[in-house]
């Protein structure tokens, strides 16, 4: 059967040199990076390559960047660590309803400790306003923790904006920026960040590696504590083969993003084209421009988004409905119901993310396909009969 895979913001094939760059260093190259003999050294040095390649791609100094398991515990790292080290300064973070849920369930358990969290609102396409963000600072604002790009719907926050307002107010400012880095050019400076979590998989990297930034003077808490790691910042003996290929995921990606993002963006909109001509009553969600050129979240109505997803698979089409962690359930996305979709669009909601191997015939396929299922699960729904 043919197979195609339509989910890459849940994850990403290795890219082939990415593995064969990390091959050597299971088995030939397997020092510890730690140890002062030869073995160690050259552990050590390919780790600093690395470091070096994902420091250069976000404008940022070797010493600014922690290797941690992935993208989840950067952003544990970088929540955790700034509202411990700053709890007496103050217990008030902001963030926004439409985190993933690595920043939303950090910042809930924050909330059972005694912090208190303001979750900003959203307009109907995804976007967090910056004056929001303004006016929630008080004097007890410790962090201010909003993603750079939304899994779900590929929409595109003005980071740049809120940075600069969180510095002017002298606030530490995190972005989650998993979706973006490497997807899009980033920039600490021109961000205006003082943390910045990144993740490997989702960019043609191994799974469980990927990094904080930390900006040069900013204070933060370690969570896991042991040896002299990482500065300090997070102890245990580094993922050696996955930092190589995260630091070979990040070159590649540098080179080939533009001709990349061109040809998904066409890919996608060839899509949306497409189902728009097919079927009816659909709507998109996620920002029609401010948005991952890969992303393409659609609400088909009277229709379960789950129901769409198990019969595409059963055509060897890999999609998703809103984050790989809620689909399994029939809870309506977050991010969905923060942008005033309502609960039954938001149930029909399938997201579509592209990535480098898709072709033209993958999306022919699909709009060959997909218009019989809906129409076939609309033929079983009476609120679809009752419409006409
Ligand atoms: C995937 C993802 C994460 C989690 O990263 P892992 O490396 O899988 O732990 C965090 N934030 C966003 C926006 C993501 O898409």
């Amino acid at each position: 059967m043919r197979k195609i895979y339509l989910d890459h913001n849940a994850t990403t094939p290795t890219h082939p040199e990415v593995v064969k760059a990390m091959l050597p260093y299971y088995n030939e190259v397997y020092g510890n990076p730690s140890s002062i003999h030869q073995f160690g050294q050259e552990a050590r040095k390919v780790v600093d390559e690395a470091r070096e390649k994902v420091a250069n791609f976000i404008g940022a100094k070797i010493e600014e960047i922690v290797f941690t398991s992935g993208g989840t515990e950067a952003d544990n790292f970088a929540i955790k660590g700034i509202a411990y080290r700053n709890e007496k300064k103050g217990r008030h973070i902001i963030t926004s309803s439409i985190e993933h849920h690595a920043v939303l369930n950090t910042c809930k358990y924050l909330e059972g400790k005694g912090f208190k969290v303001t979750f900003l609102p959203v307009d109907k396409y995804g976007t967090v306003n910056p004056d929001d963000v303004k006016k929630a600072i008080t004097g007890e604002t410790i962090l201010i923790t909003i993603l750079h790009a939304n899994n779900e719907t590929g929409t595109i926050e003005p980071i740049g904006e809120i940075g600069s307002i969180a510095k002017e107010k002298g606030i530490i400012f995190h972005t989650d920026a998993v979706q973006s880095v490497g997807k899009l050019g980033v920039n600490v400076d021109e961000l205006n960040v003082d943390l910045l979590s990144l993740s490997g998989h989702k960019i043609y990297g191994p799974k469980g590696i990927g990094a904080l930034y930390i900006r040069k003077g900013t204070k933060i808490e370690p969570l896991i504590l042991g040896g002299h790691h990482e500065r300090n910042r997070r102890a245990g003996t580094e993922n050696v083969p996955g930092i190589v290929g995260l630091g070979k995921a990040i070159e590649i990606a540098s080179q080939d993003m533009e001709e990349e993002n061109k040809k998904e963006v066409n890919l996608r909109d060839k899509l949306w084209d497409g189902l728009n001509q097919k079927i009816d009553s659909i709507q998109l969600n996620g920002h029609p421009e401010k948005r991952l050129s890969n992303t393409l979240n659609v609400s088909f109505k009277f229709v379960e988004g789950e129901s769409i997803i198990l019969n595409l698979d059963l055509q060897g089409i890999a999609v998703s409905s809103g984050s790989a962690c809620t689909s399994g359930s029939l809870e309506p996305s977050h991010v969905l119901s923060a942008m005033g979709v309502d609960p039954a669009t938001s149930q029909g909601s399938v997201r579509f993310s592209l990535g480098k191997d898709n072709t033209e015939d993958d999306i022919g396929y699909v709009l060959e396909v997909l218009p019989e299922i809906v129409s076939r699960l609309r033929a079983m729904s009476p609120l679809y009969k009752g419409r006409k």
